[in-house]
């Protein structure tokens, strides 16, 4: 280890530290030691104590265990003549900067001086959780941390463009020289936020603490770790989770001392300036700390310093494309062109045909393109069709097909798709038509994606795309026949009807011991597999993360169990779950992992079950948010009372059907009332329950048990005279 690199770290250890004394011991005294502290929406107290020292800080005198403990690590500084032949020293004052940043930042919240102008400021436990597929599917492959400020916007942008395209979540701020490559990202117009993987965290490099204790959590979250135990922790950080930072400009001492916390979390971290560079080190996987001067470079060094496995797709657009832009609006100013919506008619659809009938790569656009657009205006109408041919292609995937085009649509950088079918809508920014963007473009992209993510069931794929009105209106005819005709063939697609339930195990990365089992009437708690997707997703991968799980030897048909079904779970949950009823939350119910988008929890006082959704933020009757019962909910184990779900699930026939099902609930979310919509008000009437929905209540009706009870018999809740559920 480079001496000056472990001076400057120590020296700037030395002084965050005293920094976290000075203001906890003021904000004691101006507010009282029992004075509650805390960051929003998190369940693990202050982060990094949690995890590294097993503690839960909730007021200004339990701030001070972290900072002593701080205190204790502090290694003094060493002497120039000194040689410090180990890391060991730096490495403490890393985690003594660690733990100081985050007492400063916490009581930054007290006086409400955080988030920053612009800034999320803490990261919160949801995010964690929602980002959840995302990290274990491989779509994220990492996240970089860059502090500091680029020399010129431009080779800022390019560099976050960089990142973006390879699909990098990228924390932004602090700063160098009184820059921030915040403010440097806010002058070129790039748009930030979760949705468009860059999020900003604050314009000092203390806040750089944020993304390292939200990483440190995902070890919680995700590894099933314990508070208390650091070294699993850093760890899992370390094998898990492909963080790394950029360092842009001067290096202080204070952003030394928290790269060294960040390698003791495995991160290394990657100048532009010239700093003495560490070799392997046995901590990070690659080196720890590395120079880079070129700036086309830089975001390729980064990578490989960290081991990122990135998958790129190039795609001969003239635009860049890629996850990150996703999530990117076009708005009314940026718009150049727009298809559907309120403004046109458009549609999208895929079909399978007989190979010989269409011709792979084949991208034909029939009428004018955006660049024939008449004066003043600013839509078109637009039919796309898809057809595919594959001998392992069947009808039933063209659904799971024609869903991924939004995605593939959203991924082009200035591309904007909503909705589906023939209710979809598509705009292009300006920007992206100046670059050259054009409609055949769009042809040219499903057609690589497809191949690129279905090859293994379509050999062809053939694009055209309409503008005309009467060729969109002739084939929108034809669409909406083959829409009806799917509607209606899976809707008779019953758990009765077929004999192979399938499993999806995706989520064992991080909670080793969990199972989805996925019935046509049951999706995966996560929402995003439903037994039509699994059982493509099986014939296209098999040794995937789905397998079908054969239907033999029912059980009990009323809960939902079958022999097979027990059989394969205990097999692959690593014999932890002996039994899984599949429509029941009291007797062996399903293992849930962490990407649950709504739980259901029994309210016993109401003899009935309440259920909140991972967008709500407020407090349930249950006496716990989303957040806190999550905690208690996830990992992979059998919660009996407590059930994670997926949305739709609840208005589906087999909805916890042994517990007397959508009859029992007695309380959601307004929000999730209204998503639900007309589904629920059906299932409501085909139970014979006509009103159910307005009986139901939520949290404009009651927050609390005492709320919720004379709300109940009021209007005369069928739960209240159901038979005890326990
Ligand atoms: Fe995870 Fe279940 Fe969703 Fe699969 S279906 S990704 S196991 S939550
Ligand atoms: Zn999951």
């Amino acid at each position: 280890m480079s001496k000056i690199v472990a001076a400057a770290a120590i020296r700037g250890a030395r002084a965050i530290t005293k920094e976290a004394e000075d203001s906890l011991k003021k904000a004691i005294a101006e507010r009282g030691p029992e004075t509650k502290i805390g960051f929003p929406d998190t369940a693990f107290f202050l982060p990094m104590a949690n995890a590294l020292l097993g503690l839960e800080v909730k007021t200004l005198k339990e701030a001070l265990v972290p900072l002593n403990y701080a205190k204790s690590l502090l290694p003094a500084v060493p002497k120039d003549n000194l040689w410090l032949p180990y890391l060991g020293d730096a490495l403490d004052a890393g985690i003594a900067t660690l733990l100081s940043e985050e007492i400063i930042v916490v009581l930054r919240y007290l006086y409400n001086q955080e988030p920053q102008a612009d800034c999320n400021g803490f990261f919160t436990d949801t995010t964690i959780r929602s980002l959840g597929i995302q990290l274990v599917d491989g779509r994220m492959p990492g996240f970089a941390a860059i502090l500091g400020a680029a020399p010129t916007n431009e080779i800022a942008v390019e560099i976050v463009r960089q990142l973006q395209e390879r699909n990098i979540l990228i924390f932004v701020g602090s700063s160098s020289n009184g820059r921030s490559i915040i403010d440097q990202l806010k002058e070129s117009g790039v748009e930030m936020g979760w949705d468009t993987y860059i999020v900003p965290y604050g314009r000092d490099t203390t806040t750089a603490i944020y993304p390292l204790n939200w990483a440190i959590r995902s070890a919680m979250t995700f590894g099933g770790i314990k508070a208390g135990q650091a070294r699993k922790c850093l760890l899992y950080t370390k094998e898990r989770v492909f963080a790394f930072g950029l360092a842009l400009g001067l290096v202080d001492d204070l952003k030394y001392a928290t790269g060294a916390g960040a390698i003791n979390m495995g991160f290394p971290v990657i100048a532009d300036t010239d700093i003495p560079e560490i070799k392997p080190s046995g901590i990070t996987t690659y080196e720890a700390l590395v120079k880079e001067f070129d700036y086309k470079k830089i975001v390729q060094r980064c990578i490989e310093v960290r081991g990122v496995r990135v998958k790129v797709s190039k795609i001969p657009i003239p635009v860049l494309y890629g996850a990150a832009f996703e999530g990117e609006r076009v708005r009314r100013e940026q718009l150049y062109c727009e298809f559907g919506g309120k403004s046109s008619q458009a549609f999208e659809l895929i079909v399978t045909r007989d190979s010989d009938k269409i011709e792979d790569g084949k991208i034909t656009l029939v009428g004018p393109d955006i660049d024939q657009l008449p004066e003043g205006k600013k839509s078109l109408p637009l039919g796309v069709l898809v057809e595919v041919a594959g001998r392992k292609m069947q009808k039933d995937f063209e659904p799971i097909l024609e869903r991924q085009l939004h995605r593939f649509f959203n991924y082009c950088m200035g591309v904007m798709h909503i909705g589906q079918r023939d209710i979809n809508w598509i705009r292009i920014s300006k920007d992206s038509h100046a670059k050259g963007l054009r409609i055949k473009h769009l042809g040219i992209v499903l057609h690589a994606m497809i191949h690129q993510e279905f090859g293994a069931i379509t050999d062809k794929v053939q694009v055209t795309l309409f503008t005309n009105q009467e060729d969109v209106d002739r084939e929108l005819a034809e669409a909406r026949r083959v829409y009806v005709e799917r509607d209606e063939r899976l809707s008779g697609i019953t758990d009765e009807s077929v004999d192979t339930f399938y499993s999806c195990e995706l989520c064992q990365s991080f909670a080793p011991n969990h199972i989805c089992v996925i019935t046509p009437e049951r999706v995966g708690l996560c929402g995003a597999y439903s037994w039509l997707d699994t059982k493509a997703a099986y014939e296209i991968a098999p040794a995937g993360g789905n397998k079908p799980i054969a239907k033999k030897e029912c059980i009990d048909p009323v809960s939902g169990e079958w022999a097979s079904v027990n059989e394969y779970v205990n097999m692959r949950s690593n014999k932890a779950v002996e039994r899984f009823s599949l429509y029941s939350i009291v007797n062996n119910p399903t293992t849930s992992c962490g990407c649950f988008e709504c739980i259901l929890a029994f309210v016993p006082e109401a003899n009935g079950i309440m259920i909140v959704h991972r967008d709500f933020s407020g407090m349930t009757p249950c006496g716990m948010t989303f957040t806190t019962l999550a905690g208690s909910v996830g990992g992979g184990i059998q919660t009996p009372g407590f059930l994670g779900v997926g949305k739709i699930y609840i208005t589906s026939k087999k909805f916890i059907s042994a517990d007397g099902g959508l009859r029992r609930i007695i309380w959601m979310p307004k929000d999730l009332k209204v998503s639900l919509g007309e589904k629920l008000v059906k299932m409501a009437e085909e139970i014979g329950e006509p009103g159910l929905v307005e009986k139901i209540a939520d949290e404009t009706n009651a927050t609390t048990t005492e709320e919720l009870l004379p709300f109940l018999e009021k209007v005369k809740h069928p739960a209240l005279t159901m038979p005890p559920l326990i």
